[in-house]
């Protein structure tokens, strides 16, 4: 993955890419304490389009006021974002916004620090593969839960919560596995490391929500719309781990993962173990919508 470009937004300027640096000290590098999106923009016949850019903001504003005020509103983020994707001249990628927590002092009282944000943007070609996307991917329950919403506000992307994902990615990948599946703490269907999940069961589509501390993704969103425009029911419930078993399809979605078809799980197939033509309708339609080829989603896209 090549992550340089030509500029990099930090604190309300552009700054070149070799030059956006942050100090060792810097608090959100000990205690976890930033906020991130992640946004595609894609390339459309109306030139480039960030994809619901401002849900992701207002997002971005709603997980970090966690621990601190956001020092720009909404407004001027959606507004430096659009400038930075300008800037680079790509006309396909991804957008990470960053707040963080800077150096002042060490300590679990962060009140009157620093905050910062940044905006970077870098080419990310399929996340799970070209063979993922079209086959399905094999997946693994995860030997880590997902932390219950007791624990960590379910609805945050706060940087720390973070390692929990990337433990249940390494587990699942290290054994050979293309994707994790995290349940919740009931034992029940949560989502990815950073994908919300759905089955389909005689067209009948189902993805677990906020319920079993799942992050309820703009992605996911923005699928069960499209479901049920094209008539399908549409359940916002929880999947058991037997639900998932006997499904007929399933896939993930995630601004990174798009649509992805999930092959198999613990070596079980799903359904026939490829991609099904629900989950293939869907994606057609989401990747239609986002590179602006479907007249009833356009609402969704910022031309920049
Ligand atoms: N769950 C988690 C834990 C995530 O990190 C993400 C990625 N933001 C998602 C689900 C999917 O969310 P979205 O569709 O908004 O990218």
């Amino acid at each position: 993955m090549e992550l340089r470009t030509k500029s990099v937004w930090m604190d309300g300027t552009l700054v070149d890419w070799d030059k956006a640096h942050v100090h060792v000290l810097t608090h959100a590098l000990h205690y976890g304490t930033g906020a991130f999106e992640g946004i595609r923009f894609y390339d459309t016949p109306h030139g480039t389009a960030i994809f619901r850019l401002r849900d992701h903001i207002a997002r971005l504003e709603r997980s970090f006021a966690w621990i601190l005020p956001l020092p720009y509103t909404i407004d001027e983020i959606c507004e430096a974002s659009r400038e930075v994707v300008r800037i680079n001249g790509l006309k396909e990628g991804y957008l990470r916004p960053l707040a963080f927590v800077g150096m002042e002092r060490m300590g679990m009282d962060l009140r009157g620090m620093p905050v910062h944000v940044a905006l970077a943007v870098w080419p990310w070609g399929i996340y799970l593969g070209e063979e993922a996307l079209r086959n399905g991917v094999k997946c693994k329950t995860s030997i880590f839960e997902r932390p219950r919403t007791r624990a960590y506000p379910g609805q945050a992307k706060l940087s720390g919560k973070y390692v929990n994902s990337v433990m249940g990615k390494l587990d699942a990948v290290g054994k050979g596995y293309g994707e994790a599946i995290m349940l919740d703490s009931a034992g029940n269907v949560s989502e990815g490391p950073g994908e919300n999940i759905f089955i389909v069961k005689d067209d009948v589509i189902t993805s677990p929500g906020a319920e079993a501390d799942a992050l309820e993704g703009i992605t996911r969103d923005s699928v069960l719309t499209i479901a049920r425009d094209l008539g399908y029911r549409v359940k916002d419930q929880v999947v058991t781990r037997e639900m998932l078993f006997s499904a007929d399809e399933a896939f993930f979605t995630g601004t990174a993962a798009e649509v992805t078809p999930i092959a198999s799980v613990d070596d079980r197939k799903i359904g026939s173990g490829v991609r099904g033509p629900v989950t293939e309708r869907l994606q057609a339609t989401f990747f239609n919508t986002v590179h602006g080829k479907d007249e009833r989603y356009m609402h969704w896209l910022d031309i920049v």
